[in-house]
């Protein structure tokens, strides 16, 4: 094992034995993949723990996902006509905008960091924990690709 991949490992159980979740290889593999950033697809998700370990069940990435998710240390978004994706990027309540021609989703920061980013004007007697924000629009891709056909 070399130093780079060791560190990352290391940093691997640290995170979860911080969040009081046994270390286990297919929870390092996952935590593996979402640290090198994105929005991922479980079937995504899956092809690269196998590409670390031999065999992995998809029931047990989900498993995984689950566990890490409720831990807090991976977060689910499910943009609307997307399949649920999962990322590193948890628990600093920032938003997702996301191109309605290719489905390409990308990280922006909430201006307030702090859910509910928005208040309503009525809550109707509700305690408000968050807002669920979505920017949709084209990515630069999809832009350029209109202004070719046009
Ligand atoms: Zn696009
Ligand atoms: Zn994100
Ligand atoms: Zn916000």
């Amino acid at each position: 094992m070399d130093a780079c991949c060791h560190y990352v490992m290391s940093t691997g159980e640290e995170l979860l034995r911080s969040r009081g979740l046994r270390v286990t290889r297919p929870r390092l593999a996952v935590l593996d993949v979402l640290a090198g950033g994105g929005h991922l697809e479980v079937d995504e998700i899956t092809r690269r723990v196998r590409a670390r370990l031999d065999s992995v069940s998809t029931q047990a990435v989900y498993d995984v996902l689950g566990a890490l998710s409720r831990a807090g240390l991976s977060r689910r978004i499910e943009p609307a006509g997307s399949p649920a994706r999962y990322e590193a990027r948890a628990g600093d309540n920032h938003h997702h905008v996301v191109c309605r021609g290719c489905g390409e989703i990308a990280d922006v920061d909430c201006a307030t960091g702090s859910a509910p980013c928005l208040d309503p004007n009525t809550a109707h007697g509700f305690e408000v924990d968050e807002a669920e924000v979505t920017f949709w629009g084209l990515c630069p891709t999809c832009q350029a690709r209109r202004s070719a056909d046009d």
